[in-house]
């Protein structure tokens, strides 16, 4: 491509409305421009890269097995009503009418439809397993669209759907999406983890997030500095620490303190000289429309997505003040276990803890020297807990380290949540009917191109990973008035893309200085120089855009360095 001909727009200053370094390179670079909120065009330059990583996700799908579907946008509500998201999914979903009225939504996932054509074309066990995936625009209504293409309304998505006929084929199938994810973004050249994440209802390790490591990230993971374990915060689980007898011996007569105004647990300990070490913290939550009770030690927080998983509710919220009323009898900071009208469930930070503090359930009072099966018993210690900095691996037990991440795909398996419901089924080798097990599998198109600018870049701008560089390489004569440099430059231009290599040729009349400039800025990972001193001893001038380095070539050994250096970088 001849530059003086392309459509790529460079912007020098900084755009002010961005506030990760990746949207601010992008607009610069020329890569994207806003239409409107959460919206935008890719321009030639950004579409090239967006090819480049769809391609690399074409050829691992194609190499695990999957095969390619092109599915609608627009999707009728019917499907939706039949899955029971049509009321479930928020505002995220943008619905619409039709001319007659009919109800319709555009996709912001295919779960539905795909699950609508398997169901309608497959029947037997033989048909099975079955791995479809498309490259298609989902649209999500976010409610804060921010940070570019990485969380915006309109976006590119692979989704990929697996339908297997039993639970060990399933494993297999999500087995084989994992290993794909781990080639892509591999191939990519990014840093990234696969983490566990939370699975909801279906339980076990089947769902995990790929994590791109960076502190822009808008997720936050724990892992083990020892082994391999490495999950998301809201899934990340702690060990149980072993119980031990308590002795009723140690137990210190039971005793309530009339403790006014004070509520919450920094105020329990300054008032009872105690540390919050010393407290148990009762939380009542609705969920689902009844009061339970969580017991949780004072210094450490809940983590609601555990909860919600152990008792397999919809909804969980911090119950309000006439739920709490009629429970614990008294007002809101004063709850505790002893005599308490709901279900409690006990956190692991509780296990061999005694003569602790808790609320009373009496307004203006607590009670000290709480002990189990004294004053009230527990039935069992679950893990409810956030993790938190110190905690240990609850694998291998070694110390966890945190860090932030950009998602950039997920593998699911979603068991027979949709099959069952949109009656997905097969006849298996003995004429039964049968359900069909699935798994999703998406990956951020756009999310992906931006997260590895958040790890390939400097003060110049961005510096693409070889794989998906929108050219290889970019040949800049330092001036094309210059007859020589002008034909050299075009020669060389038209003998690399001869052999296949991505040229972009800056033939603007433009000086040097503001060339390179903008080969920094759009990233381009090899820079070749024609000057006039080098040129006249057949000589130009090579520059690795990642490392700076720079190096002297004879014209005749550009071409033999250039496919080198992509092929070590591929
Ligand atoms: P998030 O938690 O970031 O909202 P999600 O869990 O809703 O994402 P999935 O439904 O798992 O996302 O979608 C699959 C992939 O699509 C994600 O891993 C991400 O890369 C991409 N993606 C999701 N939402 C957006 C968005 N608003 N903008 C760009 N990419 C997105
Ligand atoms: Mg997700």
């Amino acid at each position: 491509m001849h530059y003086s001909m392309m459509f790529l727009p460079t912007v020098r200053e900084t755009p002010s409305d961005a506030e990760v370094i990746s949207h601010q390179l992008m607009l610069r670079a020329g890569v994207i421009r806003k239409l409107t909120s959460g919206v935008y065009s890719y321009l030639p330059l950004g579409y090239r890269v967006i090819r480049k990583f769809e391609q690399i996700v074409r050829e691992e799908m194609t190499r695990a097995g999957a095969q390619e579907v092109f599915l609608p946008t627009v999707q009728p509500a019917e499907l939706w009503q039949e899955s029971g998201r049509w009321t479930h999914y928020g505002k995220e979903l943008l619905r619409f009418r039709d001319r007659h009225d009919r109800e319709c939504c555009l996709g912001p996932t295919h779960e539905e439809v795909i699950t609508d054509l398997v169901r309608n074309e497959i029947k037997s066990y033989r048909q099975l397993p079955l791995n479809l995936y498309q490259i298609q625009t989902k649209f999500r209504d976010e409610i804060r669209p921010r940070f570019g293409v990485m969380r915006c309304r309109e976006f590119g998505m692979k989704d990929a759907y697996s339908f297997d006929t039993d639970e060990e084929g399933a494993e297999i199938s999500y087995r084989k999406m994992f290993d794909a994810y781990n080639r892509i973004f591999t191939r990519c050249g990014l840093k990234f983890r696969p983490v566990e994440a939370d699975t909801g209802s279906i339980g076990g390790s089947f769902s995990h997030e790929f994590l791109v490591t960076a502190d822009s990230g808008e997720d936050a993971m724990v892992y083990c500095t020892r082994c391999d374990y490495a999950a998301n915060l809201e899934k990340a689980e702690v060990p149980r620490p072993e119980q031990k007898q308590a002795n009723a011996k140690d137990f210190l007569p039971l005793e309530e303190v009339c403790t006014p105004d004070v509520r919450t647990i920094e105020e329990v300990c300054a008032f009872l000289k105690v540390t919050p070490q010393d407290v148990i913290k009762t939380l009542i939550f609705n969920a689902d429309g009844k009061p339970i009770a969580i017991l949780i030690r004072g210094d450490k927080e809940v983590n609601e997505i555990k909860v919600k998983n152990f008792l397999g509710c919809d909804e969980l919220e911090l119950a309000m003040d006439d739920m709490i009323l009629e429970v614990t009898k008294s007002p809101r900071g004063f709850a505790g276990a002893i005599g308490i009208k709901c279900r409690i469930l006990a956190d692991y930070s509780l296990m061999n803890m005694k003569n602790f503090v808790m609320g009373a359930n009496k307004e203006d009072h607590h009670v000290k020297n709480v002990n189990f099966r004294r004053d009230f018993t527990v039935k069992d210690f679950v893990d409810l807990r956030a993790v938190q900095e110190g905690d240990v691996c609850p694998r291998c037990l070694s110390a966890m380290k945190f860090a932030r991440g950009i998602e950039v795909g997920h593998v699911f398996k979603l068991g027979t949540k949709y099959s069952k419901a949109m009656k997905a089924h097969y006849l298996d080798k003995n004429g039964q009917e049968k359900i069909m097990i699935m798994g999703c599998y998406g990956i951020g198109i756009g999310r992906t191109v931006a997260a590895s600018i958040e790890q390939n870049y400097d003060g110049k701008g961005i510096i693409w990973p070889m794989a998906i560089a929108p050219y290889q390489v970019i040949i800049t004569p330092v001036n094309v008035r210059e007859e020589s440099l002008a034909k050299a430059s075009e020669a060389l231009y038209q003998k690399l893309q001869g052999q296949g290599i991505e040229v972009l040729l800056d033939d603007r009349d433009e000086r040097a200085g503001v060339k390179f400039m903008d080969a920094d800025l759009i990233g381009i990972p090899i820079r070749i120089t024609i000057g006039p001193k080098n040129l006249a001893e057949k000589k130009v001038e090579i520059k690795i855009r990642r490392s700076g380095e720079v190096k002297i070539l004879g014209l005749a050994e550009v071409e033999a360095f250039i496919v080198n250096t992509i092929k070590e970088e591929m």
